[in-house]
């Protein structure tokens, strides 16, 4: 089985559930709220009950307060009671192949799988990328490293 392959069954998503996940992503695109930088952004996330959950970069007149469309996604999956994620479908229709930024890598790391790989679907326009998570964050920092804290004394 080619990598993609192995990458794609071992996270338990088929190349429909891609297709889904990448069709959603590239819908919401076009509601990004970007008119500052002009760069839209979809993003939308497969929960570990199956949901599909969208969202889109949310720009600011006072630059700093903007958010990615990765992390709009995320936390509307978490208010909406979501905890896990099993994949999160990137795109960005005014460059392909765009990947998330630091700050989402590290959001995406707090609702990863507790077992098993989280898979990023990256839009390239004519095909659809997927990465293993640990590889575009390794060794980071979670809520595992906060678990195995030594006690107080
Ligand atoms: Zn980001």
């Amino acid at each position: 089985m080619s990598e993609r392959g192995t990458l794609l069954t071992d996270a338990g998503i088929d190349e429909p559930l891609v297709a889904r996940l990448m069709a959603a992503a590239r819908a919401a695109a076009a509601h990004a709220y970007a008119p500052y930088s002009h760069f839209p952004v979809g993003a939308a996330v497969l929960t570990a009950s199956g949901d599909i959950v969208s969202g889109v970069n949310i720009e600011n007149a006072s630059s700093g307060l903007t958010v990615c469309g990765e992390r709009v996604a995320i936390f509307t999956a978490a208010a909406m009671g979501h905890r896990e994620l099993r994949a999160v479908a990137v795109s960005a229709p005014r460059a392909a192949g765009t990947t998330p930024c630091g700050a989402c890598r590290q959001v995406i790391n707090e609702f990863k799988p507790g077992s098993g790989e989280l898979v990023v679907l990256i839009d390239h326009g004519d095909r659809i990328l997927p990465h293993a998570f640990s590889d575009l964050l390794p060794h980071a920092f979670g809520p595992r490293d906060l678990e195995r804290a030594a006690p107080l004394t």
